[in-house]
């Protein structure tokens, strides 16, 4: 049972790890903002990494994403995997990045496999080789150890204590892994944006490598990279059949940076863009949202607001609704209820949302 730091209230879902439950971080965020902020610091520090993005006048910038470091001499980026060497930017090149990766069968639990041509063959024959989902075939999970968001309830924490210690892995290595029956490949993390340059290079290698057959490309991202990378990216799904799945974790600025430590300013301004040109390609959906259903947190006032987003965009837009699972900071809140989820599903619905689904079902409680 937590207790807000501010009102007094007490619930299963208010964390004690944030110490606020969200009416009190939305109504009162110019008060509680340096309470979080040192939060998100800390958690940081526990792992080596800079506690926020460096801002050196002097220093070399990295315009990848939405941060645009600024980083002095000998440190390193927000996502630790750029550094200033000798006054230049070095870091994962097109050869080598911080990566680890394993062959998926499909279908799988990728958050897009309820509309993509892998979980059920849409767009067969151009980008699926099966008419219903690719049974026999396998999707390369290819997950990029470093992040530029500090997410408290991250599921994949465990790249933080890996991925400044251990060397970058060959390129080559990943490539001998695209056999004859993989027809995806999926990008994720911890996040591919800090790493897409080496991403948009794999992808083009990997389609070399296939010759002319299918091989979709797909992203898991939080979005936030700088716009003229998310469209590179963008325009690399639509040719292949693949997608990009943006995680939209909450709308409001101060839920928002209370669990994922930055803002979201770019994630919703690339999502906005991203849905113009996936307009384009709409069978099988180009863009894919997904949100997670943190309780206390992801509640009803945040999940209008994103609905309303998103049908604002076009309500054919996919969303992914997923329970959530306690783990590494968030680990003192239940898992998401039954009763949060059916709100959820019934707030796209109003929305007009035509495409939604619930996933991580069997983690559903009455908790709540
Ligand atoms: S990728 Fe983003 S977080 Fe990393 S160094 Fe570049 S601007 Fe900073
Ligand atoms: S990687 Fe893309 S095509 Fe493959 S299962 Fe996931 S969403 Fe579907």
């Amino acid at each position: 049972m937590g207790v807000c730091g501010y009102c007094g209230k007490s619930a299963f879902t208010i964390s004690q790890k944030i110490g606020f439950c969200a009416s009190c971080l939305r109504k009162y965020w110019e008060e509680l903002k340096e309470e979080i902020k040192k939060i998100h610091a800390a958690t940081r520090k526990a792992f080596g990494l800079p506690e926020e993005p460096p801002r050196a006048k002097e220093g070399v910038p990295c315009n990848l994403c939405f941060h645009r470091c600024r980083i002095p001499e000998g440190a390193f980026g927000y996502c630790g995997v750029w550094q200033n060497q000798a006054g230049r930017l070095k870091g994962p090149g097109p050869k080598a990045a911080h990566v680890s990766w394993y062959l998926d069968p499909l279908p799988t639990n990728c958050v897009a496999d309820f509309v993509c041509p892998g979980g059920t063959g849409a767009g067969y024959p151009d980008f699926a080789y099966l008419p219903g989902p690719e049974r026999g075939y396998a999707n390369l999970a290819v997950f990029y150890e470093a992040c530029n968001f500090n997410c408290l309830y991250c599921q994949n924490w465990h790249f933080k204590t890996r991925s400044l210690k251990q060397p970058p892995v060959s390129a080559e290595k990943m490539l001998a892994d695209v056999k004859d029956h993989v027809s995806c490949i999926c990008y994720f993390g911890g996040d591919p944006g800090p790493q897409a340059p080496h991403a948009l290079s794999f992808a083009k290698a990997a389609k070399a490598h296939k010759g002319g057959k299918i091989l979709r490309v797909c992203w898991e991202t939080n979005g936030a990279e700088n716009p003229r990378l998310a469209q590179a990216m963008m325009r690399l799904s639509l040719v292949s059949g693949g997608c990009v799945k943006i995680d939209l974790k909450a709308y409001r600025q101060p839920i928002h940076e209370s669990l994922c430590g930055v803002g979201n300013e770019q994630t919703l301004a690339n999502f906005r863009m991203l849905a113009q040109l996936a307009a384009v390609r709409p069978h099988p959906p180009a863009l894919v949202a997904s949100t997670l259903l943190v309780p206390g947190y992801v509640d009803e006032e945040e999940l209008e607001a994103l609905a309303s987003f998103i049908s604002s965009l076009s309500p054919e837009i996919p969303w992914s609704l997923l329970a959530f699972y306690p783990t590494f900071y968030l680990d003192d809140l239940p898992t998401t209820s039954r009763r949060h989820a059916e709100m959820a599903l019934n707030i796209a619905q109003s929305h007009g949302l035509k495409h939604v689904n619930l996933g991580n079902q069997h983690l559903l409680s009455d908790a709540y």
